[in-house]
């Protein structure tokens, strides 16, 4: 199998913000967990909402996983996407799933973007935008509550 290559920059699990997150080494506004798996929103997202789902287990790329457990991973960010888009009131949503820095995977461990989209931004792609850590715990809130919907 090709090796899908990183920049030699970023370190292994012991540097990995998204491992920091699941062990609460970094903050995050975390919407869903399980035992494997965990949500959070993206700290500077495409859109309000947009939340990342990711295995808990360290691996670079989705090619690090065993295949039912991408499967889970998938599952899981369904019904993560379910509790996005009503929370924040979207028409639509995307998963974005990148593998590599030339894909632009910006942190090399596997997360699937959930990002939703409102009809007035259909067919573009928005810039990444900030919100204040208010708002980010907000939309965190208004997302596990719909979580617990489901
Ligand atoms: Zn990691």
């Amino acid at each position: 199998m090709r090796k899908i290559p990183f920049s030699s920059a970023m370190g292994g699990p012991g540097d990995c913000i998204f491992c920091k997150i699941v062990s609460r080494e970094a903050p995050s506004n975390v919407v869903y967990e399980d035992d494997r798996y965990i949500a959070f929103l993206d700290i500077y997202p495409f859109s309000k909402g947009h939340t990342l789902v990711c295995p808990k287990e360290h691996g670079e790329t989705i090619w690090d996983m065993k295949e039912h457990d991408i499967a889970d991973l998938f599952q899981v960010a369904s019904r993560v996407s379910k509790a996005v888009v009503s929370a924040v009131e979207a028409d639509g949503f995307r998963f974005v799933q990148n593998n590599g820095e030339a894909a632009n995977q910006v942190v090399a461990h596997v997360h699937v973007h959930v990002i939703p989209v409102k009809m007035e931004d259909k067919g573009r792609f928005s810039d990444r935008r900030r919100f204040t850590p208010a708002q980010m715990e907000e939309i965190a809130r208004l997302v596990r509550e719909e979580m617990a919907k489901t």
